[in-house]
C-alpha cells in the first residue's frame, strides 16, 4: 500500500472519507467494493484514534439486554459471526465467565435468563451455548476468586486485534481501488452552490496543501466529528457527547477466559481479558477533560480498575505491576444527558446543510453494517445505485479454511523452512494470516530480519520492513503501537525502521 498524494488530485472522487478509524475504513471499503471512486484521508495513522483504544472485543453487547435493546444485540451478534468468518486471523472466539456472588446487583437467575436470550438472538451464528459453571470450574478458568463465590456462567464472544483489523479493512479497500493515505488532514471544505465539492487537505509529512474533489464527503472523524462539521460551516451545537474509557495492561495473570465483572464501587460492568499473553483490565467511563489528542490516564482511574480487579481475585495486583495503560474516547451521541454509562451507543447518520454525511456513535463490532448504511446514502447521492457486497467479503489475510486448521498447517510449513522459534511462528501466522509467506520473504531480505525486537517477545525485526512498505507505517508509534502491539507494554523500545521520520506527527 503506497502513499500516493498525487493520486488525490488527479480525478474527481465519488466520495472522500475523512477519518481512517474503523468507521471511515469500513465506508471506504464498502464504497470501493461497490465500484465507487473513493478517497480516504486520516490525519494520524490509520486507527490511531479510538479504534486502537477499544476493549478488543467483538461482541453482541450483553449490557444492551438490560436496556431491552434486542434488535441492537441481534445485529451485533450477526456482525460478530461475519467477522469470525471474514477476518479469521484477527477475530477469534473468547470464553467469558460471569462469577456469581450474593451481594451483586444482578442475580444469577437474571444472568442465566439474559444469556439464554443472548444464545437465542445469536441463533445459527452462535459460537457455543452458554452454560452454568461450578465454583471449581470458575476458579479453573479465571484463577482463584475471593471467597463467597457461588459458581457462575460461561458464554462466548470474540477478541480482536483492533489496530490490525482497521488496517486490514483499509488495505482491502485499497485492493478494490480506494486511494488512501495516513497523515493527511482535512483542513477545510469548498462549497459550490451550497454543497461541498472539495476537501482542502494537508500532507502532514511535507506540509504540502492540496485539494481533493469529491461528489460527497463522509465525516468519519469519530470523537472529532463535531470539529469537522464546524470546519464545513455547520452549526457549532455538538451532536456528540464523548466519554473516556481507560484500560490497564498487566503481565499475564493466568486467566484462561475473560471475566465480566460488576465493579464493587458503582456496579458498572468491567472486563478482565486475556490478550496476546497479557491481561487487560477495563474500562472506566467518564466525561473527558481533554480532546482526543491529549487524553491522559489519571491515577484515580488506575486505582478504580485495580480496586475492581482486587475485589474479585485472590492474587491482588499492585500499581507497580501495571506495564501499560491506554485511553480512548467513545464517540457517543448527545442523547440523554446525565450518567455517562446511560449515554446511548446507537449509531446515527447526520446530513448537514452542505450535504456532508456525518457518522455519529456506533461501535467497532457493527462497523460493516454502519458502513453499509452510510454507503447506501452515498450511492443515492451520486446516483449510482449499487448494492452492498461486504457481507460476503473476506478481509486481506483471512484464510478460507477454519482457523485451527490453517494455523496448524501453516505453522508446520514455516517451522520446516525457517529458523524461527515456535512462538514467533505462531505470532506471524496470527498477525499476517495468508500473507505470512510474503512477510517471511521480506523478513529474510531485511538486515537482522529474523532477530527479535525484544528477547522476551515474539516480534521480529524484519517485520518492520513489510510494515513500512506494505502497511504504510511511518513513525515509531505506527510500528510499535499499531502494526505490532509490543510498544503498549514495552514503551522504551526503539524502532529500527522509522529512521526517515524522527518525530511523531
Ligand atoms: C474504551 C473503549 C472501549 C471500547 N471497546 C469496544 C469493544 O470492545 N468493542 C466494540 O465493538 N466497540 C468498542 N468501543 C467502541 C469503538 O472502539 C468505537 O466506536 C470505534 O473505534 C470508533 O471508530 P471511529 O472510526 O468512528 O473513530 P476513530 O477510531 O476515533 O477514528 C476517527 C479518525 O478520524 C481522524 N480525524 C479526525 N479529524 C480528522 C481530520 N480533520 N482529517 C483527517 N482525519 C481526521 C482521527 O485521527 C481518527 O483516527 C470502545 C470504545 C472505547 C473508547
Amino acid at each position: 500500500m503506497r502513499r500516493d498524494i498525487d493520486g488525490f488530485t488527479e480525478e474527481t472522487f465519488d466520495v472522500c472519507v475523512v477519518g481512517g478509524g474503523i468507521t471511515g475504513a469500513g465506508v471506504a471499503l464498502d464504497a470501493a467494493r461497490r465500484g465507487l471512486r473513493v478517497a480516504l484521508i486520516e490525519r494520524g495513522d490509520f486507527g490511531s484514534g479510538t479504534s486502537t483504544a477499544s476493549s478488543k472485543l467483538i461482541h453482541g453487547g450483553l449490557r444492551y439486554l438490560e436496556q431491552g435493546q434486542f434488535g441492537l444485540v441481534a445485529e451485533a451478534l450477526h456482525e460478530r459471526a461475519l467477522l469470525l468468518r471474514h477476518a479469521r486471523h484477527l477475530v477469534q472466539p473468547l470464553p467469558f465467565v460471569v462469577p456469581f456472588y450474593d451481594d451483586q446487583r444482578v442475580a444469577p437467575w437474571q444472568w442465566r435468563l439474559g444469556l439464554t436470550v443472548y444464545d437465542i438472538l445469536a441463533g445459527r451464528d452462535n459460537i457455543a451455548r452458554s452454560r452454568p459453571l461450578s465454583t471449581r470450574q470458575v476458579d479453573a478458568a479465571t484463577g482463584p476468586m475471593r471467597s463467597g463465590l457461588r459458581g457462575g456462567v460461561l458464554y462466548y464472544d470474540a477478541w480482536m486485534d483492533d489496530a490490525r483489523l482497521c488496517l486490514a479493512v483499509v488495505r482491502t479497500g485499497v485492493q478494490y481501488g480506494a486511494v488512501a493515505a495516513s497523515y493527511v488532514e482535512a483542513t477545510g471544505f469548498e462549497n459550490a452552490g451550497g454543497t461541498i465539492s472539495s476537501v482542502y487537505a494537508v500532507d502532514r509529512l511535507t506540509d504540502r496543501r492540496f485539494v481533493i474533489r469529491a461528489r460527497v464527503v463522509v465525516n468519519a472523524a469519530g470523537a472529532g466529528a463535531d470539529a469537522v462539521r464546524v470546519l464545513a460551516g455547520e452549526p457549532s451545537e455538538p451532536l456528540l457527547n464523548p466519554t473516556k474509557g481507560v484500560h490497564l495492561i498487566a503481565p499475564d495473570q493466568g486467566h484462561r477466559a475473560a471475566s465480566l465483572l460488576l465493579h464493587p464501587g458503582d456496579g458498572r460492568v468491567f472486563f478482565v481479558i486475556p490478550w496476546f499473553g497479557k491481561t487487560l483490565i477495563g474500562t472506566t467511563d467518564s466525561f473527558p477533560d481533554a480532546g482526543p489528542n491529549a487524553l491522559r490516564v489519571a491515577a484515580s482511574e488506575v486505582t478504580y480498575l485495580l480496586d475492581g480487579y482486587n475485589h474479585y481475585f485472590d492474587r491482588p495486583l499492585q500499581t507497580e505491576q501495571i506495564i501499560g495503560t491506554f485511553a480512548g474516547l467513545r464517540p457517543l451521541l448527545r442523547f440523554r444527558p446525565g450518567e455517562p454509562s446511560s449515554v446511548s451507543r446507537e449509531f446515527r447518520l447526520h446530513v448537514g446543510p452542505t450535504g456532508m454525511i456525518t457518522a455519529l456513535g456506533g461501535k467497532y463490532t457493527t462497523f460493516r453494517q454502519m458502513a453499509e448504511t452510510i454507503t447506501d446514502q452515498v450511492t443515492s447521492y451520486v446516483g449510482k445505485s449499487r448494492r452492498c457486497r461486504t457481507a460476503s467479503l473476506p478481509l486481506i489475510g483471512s484464510p478460507a479454511t477454519p482457523w485451527p486448521e490453517f494455523l496448524q498447517a501453516k505453522s508446520a510449513q514455516i517451522v520446516a523452512r525457517h529458523p524461527i522459534a515456535i512462538d514467533s511462528v505462531m505470532h506471524l501466522v496470527q498477525r499476517y494470516g495468508t500473507e505470512v509467506d510474503k512477510v517471511l520473504e521480506r523478513i529474510s531480505r531485511a538486515p537482522r530480519g529474523f532477530d527479535r525486537l525484544h528477547a522476551e517477545e515474539p516480534d521480529l525485526v524484519g517485520e518492520q520492513a513489510w510494515q513500512r512498505d506494505e502497511e504504510m507505517a511511518i513513525f515509531p508509534d505506527d510500528f510499535l503501537l499499531r502494526r505490532t502491539r509490543i510498544g503498549m507494554w514495552r514503551p522504551g523500545l526503539r524502532c529500527a525502521s522509522a529512521t526517515t521520520q524522527s518525530r511523531s506527527a
